[in-house]
């Protein structure tokens, strides 16, 4: 189970930490947001939890509070930006796109989002 404290040598952690700067969208006692280096949408905001973890399916068996915790703040994050509808994806293994293994749903909101992603 790729879950544990934190990861010294992982670039989320290291934003939770504020070790590195982001652009913070929201603080919670399990959480921490930040918008995307490269947004691909007016709204793009990366949620993960301040725990370290690979993916979203390792971190809803190892702390499940937590992953509950992280879906909730998306809404508020898109919601907070003026948008009820939004996308939530999480990219989960590399061949699916996914290049940080630090669990993080992508919210994307703005703009029309079509079917099927690409
Ligand atoms: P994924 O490909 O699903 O793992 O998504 C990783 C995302 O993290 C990409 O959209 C990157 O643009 C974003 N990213 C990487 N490093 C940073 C950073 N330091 N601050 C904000 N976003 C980042």
């Amino acid at each position: 189970m790729h879950v544990s404290g934190t990861d010294p040598d992982c670039v989320f952690c290291k934003i939770v930490a504020g070790d590195i700067p982001a652009e913070i969208v929201s603080e919670t006692e399990r959480t921490v947001a930040f918008r995307d280096l490269n947004g691909q949408a007016p709204t793009h905001v990366l949620v993960v939890p301040r725990l370290h973890a690979a993916d979203i399916a390792s971190l809803a068996v190892a702390a499940p509070d937590v992953a509950a915790a992280l879906l909730v703040e998306t809404r508020r994050i898109a919601v907070g930006d003026g948008h009820e509808a939004y996308r939530l994806v999480f990219n989960t293994g590399a061949d699916a796109g996914q290049s940080v293994f630090h669990v993080h749903g992508h919210v994307l909101a703005g703009r029309d989002l079509t079917w099927p992603p690409g």
